[in-house]
């Protein structure tokens, strides 16, 4: 399930322009500073490569990357920029909404959210909008070695982990398949390459 060839491959703004080649693909999405990109490196174990998306113009888009010539690895826009404009936000959701009930080889959205505060409503809002959809979700819990901390209500990754699981269970028939991460110590990057793996083999 290991990672050898990862090529940047395409930056588009619309579902239609995304590769046309029918490979299957997991698209990563989160709240800006979850630790997407720092998840992205670990998966693919090459620093430079998610940063290609982070040029000014690039995380606005879906970018895809090409993993071992045989799926891809597909990077979203973070959402809840503090900083954008309303207008831009609403653009985002737009095509991201469109991506995911269109887009025919996407295997599975992982939505990452953040183990180390409590949950947040627009990562429950999220969730909710693609549970409702019923498009394919992973869970993916990052910064799982952040110890509590006071300003963090004091709360350890695990409690965050079940607060949010519960916060979310009326939106999902079954409870989506979830993974504990940490880009510090790579926890959960096997479990996640091969959680990909296996749902290529379905
Ligand atoms: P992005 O905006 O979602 O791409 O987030 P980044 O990958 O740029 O990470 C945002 C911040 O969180 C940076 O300061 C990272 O160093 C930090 N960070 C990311 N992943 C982890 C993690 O697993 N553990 C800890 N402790 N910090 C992390």
């Amino acid at each position: 399930a290991q990672i050898v060839q990862a090529d940047f491959v395409k930056s588009s703004v619309k579902t239609e322009d995304c590769p046309g080649d029918g490979l299957p693909e997991f698209a990563l999405v989160g709240r800006s500073n979850v630790g997407k990109s720092s998840l992205l490196n670990s998966l693919v174990r090459r620093k430079r490569l998610a940063l290609t998306s982070k040029k000014p113009g690039k995380t606005q888009c879906i970018n895809h990357f090409r993993i071992n010539d045989n799926w891809y690895l597909v990077d979203l826009p973070g959402y809840g920029y503090a900083s954008a404009p309303h207008e831009l936000k609403h653009d985002w959701n737009k095509f991201t909404k469109d991506y995911f009930l269109n887009r025919s080889t996407l295997v599975s959205v992982f939505l990452l959210v953040d183990a180390s505060i409590p949950p947040k409503q627009i990562d429950l809002d999220y969730a909710s909008w693609l549970g409702q959809n019923q498009v394919p979700m992973t869970m993916v819990f990052t910064k799982c070695d952040k110890r509590k901390k006071k300003k963090n209500g004091g709360k350890r990754p695990e409690e965050n982990i079940k607060e949010f699981q519960d916060l979310i269970q009326g939106f999902f028939e079954t409870t989506p398949p979830w993974i504990m991460t940490s880009s510090v110590t790579n926890q959960g990057r096997d479990e996640i390459l091969l959680h990909m793996a296996q749902l290529r083999n379905y």
